[in-house]
């Protein structure tokens, strides 16, 4: 058999192996497995994130509090005013004083509200993120398991392929063998292409002069665009 022809019947082996990659890449079991995998992968580290950005919460909340009643007590120190007022003194200063001490107030008391708001709205997305993952966390077990059971019928069905490929491997030249697997793994397929008017029936590129001469003498070439191995049908 001419080289070309046993590299052509490998490569028509070869494309069932391809199917099944594709086919098990595309496979609800490998889809359900991978998803579930990657969302347990990323989740303690957003349920770490979520716990730190509480936390924060937490420490600005103690801060105001503390802020809250140490001007609260300043106010105390006010509680004579009457009697100051009695003695005769000018209280406008003193008022002054209090209403800006009380606006002071009123702006720790709205911060403090926001954020008791944001905290509860972060405490419930942690409980819901958590929920999720416990849940995740129990399908990824049925998952992990059908896919596996998958895994093993699919790997049994290339293993099969991969029988057939060694046996006409047997013919083919290595060197010739190893430019093709080289190629292959570079997701390049078909690797094997027809010549159609000194072109490369796959990208369209002109054979060079010395491609030409080899396909004209019945060899094989390579495509200096795309790399494929061309010959002439
Ligand atoms: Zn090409």
């Amino acid at each position: 058999m001419a080289k070309i022809e046993l590299l052509l019947k490998y490569q028509t082996e070869d494309s069932k192996l391809l199917q099944i990659e594709r086919e098990a890449a595309n496979s609800e079991e490998w889809k359900n497995y991978s998803q579930t995998k990657s969302f347990l992968t990323k989740a303690p580290e957003k349920l770490e994130a979520m716990d730190a950005k509480a936390q924060e919460i937490y420490v600005r909340l103690d801060e105001l509090n503390k802020k809250y009643g140490e001007l609260a007590d300043t106010l105390k120190d006010f509680d004579n005013i009457d009697e100051l007022v009695e003695g005769g003194a000018d209280i406008s200063f003193y008022k002054k004083n209090i209403s800006q001490i009380t606006d002071k107030l009123k702006a720790i008391k709205s911060e403090m509200n926001a954020l008791v708001k944001s905290v509860k709205e972060a405490d419930e997305e942690y409980q819901n993120l958590k929920k999720k993952t416990i849940s995740v966390q129990k399908q990824y077990t049925e998952f992990s398991a059908k896919y596996q059971e998958y895994k093993k019928g699919k790997l049994a069905e290339m293993d099969a392929v991969k029988e057939q490929l060694k046996v006409i491997a047997k013919d083919i030249s290595p060197e010739v063998l190893k430019r093709y697997e080289m190629k292959r793994s570079e997701r390049i397929f078909p690797i094997i292409c027809t010549v159609k008017n000194n072109r490369c029936s796959k990208c369209g590129m002109e054979l060079s002069i010395m491609g030409k001469e080899k396909i004209d003498g019945g060899e094989v070439t390579e495509c200096e665009n795309c790399h494929r191995f061309l010959y002439k049908e």
